[in-house]
């Protein structure tokens, strides 16, 4: 099994959502350069044989394909023979259309989805900046990756509302969640 020096890299507190437990939406910051990120790829891919990228945000989509294109082209540059490199990324999925789900079907990327469980939960906190909840944009997310064979794995933020549902509520909304509405289409 390969073992990978995993790097967490924030490229943009940038977000379309306004969740109310999170400040990087409010940052004015700009996302990260095209020279921050090649002295970043060229650093990591010099000092550990095998790379795990972890593409974390802020939105991680906000910053357009592009971005990702550019860091695979760099990627593909400093990579050395007989090394690895990986990628994952979490998103909060509300962005994720076909051209995403393609781009990280056809690069191999893992993909974490935040969602913070069934709706009258998620949509309490993770919320559009016009104050309608993201529950049902994210499901779309997910069921445009499941639709290019990509299964996502799950962020879920937990608190006392989450406890006050009680753990029996989570676990059967995730299991209809892979069940019902992504193994089936649903
Ligand atoms: S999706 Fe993530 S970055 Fe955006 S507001 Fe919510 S917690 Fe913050």
């Amino acid at each position: 099994m390969t073992t990978y020096s995993a790097i967490i890299t924030k490229v943009t507190r940038q977000c379309n959502l306004r969740c109310n437990y999170c400040h990087d939406w409010r940052s004015k910051g700009e996302p990260m350069s095209f020279e921050v990120l090649a002295r970043l790829t060229s650093s990591a891919m010099s000092t550990f044989d095998n790379v795990q990228f972890i593409w974390h945000g802020g939105e991680t989509t906000t910053v357009g394909i592009d971005f990702y294109e550019r860091a695979m082209f760099l990627q593909a540059r400093y990579l050395r023979s007989g090394c690895a490199v990986r990628n994952d990324i979490q998103t909060n999925g509300t962005l994720i259309d076909k051209n995403w789900a393609s781009f990280f079907a056809d690069n191999g990327f893992g993909v974490g989805i935040s969602i913070d469980g069934p709706p009258e939960l998620h949509d309490r906190h993770r919320r559009f900046a016009n104050g309608k909840g993201s529950f049902t944009s994210v499901m779309n997310g997910i069921n445009q990756l499941r639709s290019f064979g990509i299964k996502p794995s799950v962020l879920m933020v937990i608190d006392k509302d989450t406890l006050e549902l009680g753990a029996q509520k989570i676990f059967d909304f995730f299991l209809w969640m892979y069940l019902l509405r992504v193994y089936e289409g649903g």
